[in-house]
């Protein structure tokens, strides 16, 4: 049924809805995460509306777009999403949509030699942990703004400037923050294999219960590798993420138990979406700055 609606979606996307011209639309920059559109938003500022298609603890790997969102896709004045395949099911929409409005992802941009990859082909999606190269890659971003909006190019130029710097400061408040845990103990354990930039940009060993992408569940041997590995290492805490069921890892949890041993849940990391609003992690800077201070109290 769900494959149904996908097909009919596109088809509709393809030939259907005429674009709607109107003063707001003009406005409309659609972006497909909540991550890329605060991202977009610290550019824009008030001058443009920004709207994400998933919202706060959406999983984008499994992600089917709505029927409401294809509305807001066609409204869009430019179409803005991550690439590498993170939006597994939207690649094709993103893609058609192309072909007839302006369409323009962080990938594009994005430096080819910073890109991690899970085996030969396989890029791993999770490049916003890799701060300095996500702020790079928003070059191609805010160059497709300034062509669309150019009445706003000093002011967006300027927004993107002040973002680096803002960006860059935190890398390096959060990279001193944890070198104070010791590195032995500097082991991030999560539900889904999303941290490997962020363990490259602050210097933390990662390991996960399931692969880059959440589409498909653990195995048996995962989780008894997992439960080893804890056990092996006295890792004092594992981390569920807000876009992931905590099942999985909860298992772990006890098997690990049998083993005679306690690990605790250090807390929740925001690893493909931003939390609620209030959360204090429903920015992109905000979402470094809550992982930081949970792994840092959870592996003290
Ligand atoms: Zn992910």
């Amino acid at each position: 049924m769900k494959h149904f609606a996908y097909i009919l979606i596109g088809v509709w996307i393809i030939f259907g809805c005429k674009i709607k011209k109107t003063k707001a639309n003009e406005k409309l920059i659609v972006c497909s995460t909540s991550v890329t559109a605060d991202c977009v938003r610290q550019v824009v500022g008030d001058k443009l509306i920004v709207k994400s298609l998933m919202g706060p603890g959406v999983d984008p790997h499994t992600y089917n777009p709505r029927p409401s969102d294809v509305v807001l896709l066609n409204d869009a004045k430019l179409v803005v999403y991550t690439g590498f395949h993170l939006e597994g099911k939207m690649a094709e929409l993103f893609s058609r949509l192309s072909e007839r409005k302006a369409v323009v992802s962080f990938q594009l941009d994005f430096p080819k030699d910073q890109v991690l990859y899970t085996d030969e082909i396989t890029p791993d999606p999770h490049v916003w942990f890799d701060t300095e190269s996500w702020v790079h890659s928003m070059n191609g971003v805010v160059d497709k703004l300034v062509e669309l909006y150019p009445e706003y190019e000093l002011e967006f130029r300027e927004n993107f400037y002040k973002f680096q710097v803002k960006v860059q400061k935190k890398t390096a408040e959060l990279k001193l923050k944890l070198s104070e845990i010791p590195q032995e103990q500097r082991v991030l354990i999560t539900s889904h294999d999303a941290f490997h930039y962020f363990g490259r940009t602050f210097d933390v060993r990662v390991k996960a219960l399931q692969g880059v992408s959440t589409s498909q569940e653990p195995g048996v041997r995962d989780v008894i590798d997992l439960v080893d590995f804890i056990v092996k290492h006295r890792v004092k805490a594992i981390f569920v993420e807000n876009s992931v069921s905590p099942k999985a890892l909860k298992s772990v949890l006890s098997s690990v138990e049998r083993r005679g041993y306690q690990v605790k849940i250090g807390g929740t990391l925001f690893s493909d979406a931003l939390g609620s609003k209030g959360s204090g992690a429903d920015t992109y800077l905000g979402m470094l700055s809550h992982n930081v201070n949970a792994i840092k109290e959870g592996l003290k």
